[in-house]
């Protein structure tokens, strides 16, 4: 059957974070003719398999880690073991789909035509998208985002086919007795927090001595000193060298860390070390569209591509900020741009607000301390740290307290913050709003003109001497 035809004004390749916001925004609110496609489940990794499913997987391990404090403040709370796996993960299931269908709603509402299949340029205005059923729709649009976001990495090694990955991770049907990470960033940090504070006896693999590295030092030591003390097994200098099939599920890791070589037999193998970009089914070769050197897309500033027609953002471009907002924001303005009149419509990069759902959580914003010495001269940088034990803590003995530890990095004779570092429970709700005085310019004086909310933790922030 030969193709149906389609033409349309925008073609958005990717039902992720940033392109439906970006479909959505140039149809819904520009009226431009715009089609979306997606191979998987509308929504992208967020949605299905990343900040959503990971969140709420966060909350049951911080309810966990609650009922353990409980007991400290009078409850006779027993522990047992109460948390049921199946249950947890089936309504969390249910709760993406009916995301899925909300998310599917929201194109009806916004007039964007949706297609689900897999897209293939076949020239460089035109794609070819291969629908569930085989048949096939030829779309040649005038402008063409690229936003088909990324996958896990696997290690190239004997056996690592027998490890998951963070879409493993949300598939599990029970939870691993025995868990090898493999990793030191977001994710890592992240599902070995999860696992183990639902009670999974948990190894963390790192190939230094420290994870988070991209974070200020001070993060990078508290949060691997306070993973060290709740029991995480931190396997620091480590490398893998195969994985073994013991059948039943069960696998032996072969591996070299800091106390010489050894194995570790585990039910469950998780590799975190990163993504790369979708792009090898997308036959992109074909428009011309250049690459870096880790095969994402280059952008400018505009999230143009080197081809004239052809843009790109989100987790398959090249601007190093693999965040759900990131893709939105930068999904938004290019339709603003393209679309809506407004030609230096385009998102600043600078003091993005980050944070890690680690046990307890952190957060970030602006330079680390050295980057800043780097840039600014030691001579004008000061830096403000203060270390204390939230007030929460206070009816637990010395040796049960999470540590909290915030650092302000200031530059210049007026004191500006350019980085801003926080560790301790809430700190992921505690940073937006500090997020928006220093993306506004705040300086120290104006952290310190607030009036501290008491009592709280991130009252500190306003009073550091
Ligand atoms: P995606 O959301 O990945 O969407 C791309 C879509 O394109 C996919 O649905 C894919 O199926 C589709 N596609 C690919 N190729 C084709 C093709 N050829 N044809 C048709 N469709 C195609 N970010 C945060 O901000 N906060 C968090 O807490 C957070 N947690 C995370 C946890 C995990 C485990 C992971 C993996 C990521 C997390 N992220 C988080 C990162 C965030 O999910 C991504 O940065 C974001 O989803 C990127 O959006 P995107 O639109 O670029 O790509
Ligand atoms: P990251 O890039 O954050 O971290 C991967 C890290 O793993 C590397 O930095 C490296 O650290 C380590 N690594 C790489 N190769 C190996 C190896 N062979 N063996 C052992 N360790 C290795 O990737 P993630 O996969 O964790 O996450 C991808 C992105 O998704 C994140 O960067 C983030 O932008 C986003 N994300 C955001 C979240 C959030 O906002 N809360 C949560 C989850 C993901 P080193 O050099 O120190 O060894």
């Amino acid at each position: 059957m030969a193709p149906m035809k389609k033409e349309c004004d925008y073609l958005v390749l990717g039902g992720g974070s940033g392109g439906l916001a970006s479909a959505r925004r140039a149809s819904g609110m520009y009226g431009a003719k715009a089609i979306a496609v997606e191979v998987k489940r509308l929504g992208g990794t967020c949605v299905n398999v990343g900040c959503v499913p990971k969140k709420i997987t966060w909350n049951a391990a911080s309810i966990s880690d609650t009922i353990k404090d409980a007991k400290s403040y009078g409850f006779d709370v027993k522990q047992g073991n109460p948390f049921d796996w199946k249950t947890f993960t089936d309504k969390r299931a249910a709760f993406v789909e009916r995301l899925n269908g909300i998310y599917e709603k929201n194109l009806e509402k916004d007039k964007v035509e949706y297609f689900h299949g897999l897209a293939t340029f076949v020239d460089p205005h035109t794609v070819k998208v291969t629908l569930d059923d085989n048949t096939e729709v030829d779309i040649k649009a005038k402008k063409i985002l690229v936003a088909v976001g990324g996958h896990p990495n696997l290690p190239n090694m004997p056996g690592a086919e027998l490890g998951i990955t963070s879409d493993g991770f949300f598939e599990l049907s029970q939870q691993p007795k025995k868990v090898a990470v493999i990793g030191a960033g977001y994710i890592a940090v992240e599902m070995a927090g999860m696992l183990h504070a639902l009670g999974t006896e948990t190894h963390l693999f790192i190939r230094q001595d420290k994870f988070l590295r991209t974070f200020d030092p001070m993060i990078q030591d508290k949060i691997v000193a306070e993973y060290e003390r709740i029991g995480v097994h931190i396997h620091k200098n480590s490398s893998q060298s195969k994985v073994e099939d013991l059948g039943d599920g069960n696998k032996r890791l072969h591996y070299k860390d800091s106390d010489g070589e050894g194995t570790l037999d585990i039910d469950c193998l998780l590799w975190a070390i990163g993504r790369s970009p979708e792009l090898e089914k997308l036959n992109l070769d074909i428009t011309g569209v250049k690459l870096n050197d880790k095969g994402h897309i280059k952008t400018d500033d505009y999230q143009n591509t080197n081809i004239d027609h052809i843009y790109s953002l989100g987790d398959a471009c090249d601007r190093g900020f693999e965040l759900t907002p990131v893709a939105i924001a930068a999904g938004r303005r290019l339709s603003e741009r393209l679309f809506g009149g407004i030609p230096d419509a385009k998102l600043s990069y600078e003091n993005i607000p980050s944070v890690v759902f680690s046990h307890p959580t952190v957060g970030s914003v602006g330079m680390t301390e050295p980057a800043a010495r780097e840039k600014y001269g030691d001579e004008n940088v000061k830096v403000y740290n203060s270390s204390f034990s939230d007030m929460y803590f206070s009816m637990m003995e010395q040796d049960e307290k999470a540590p909290t530890s915030y650092k302000l990095v200031c530059s210049g004779k007026e004191e500006k913050v350019v980085g801003l570092h926080i560790l301790g429970r809430g700190s992921d709700e505690v940073l937006q709003g500090f997020g928006v005085a220093i993306k506004m310019g705040a300086t120290k004086k104006d952290f310190d003109r607030c009036v501290a909310i008491h009592p709280t933790a991130a009252e500190e922030l306003v009073t550091m001497t």
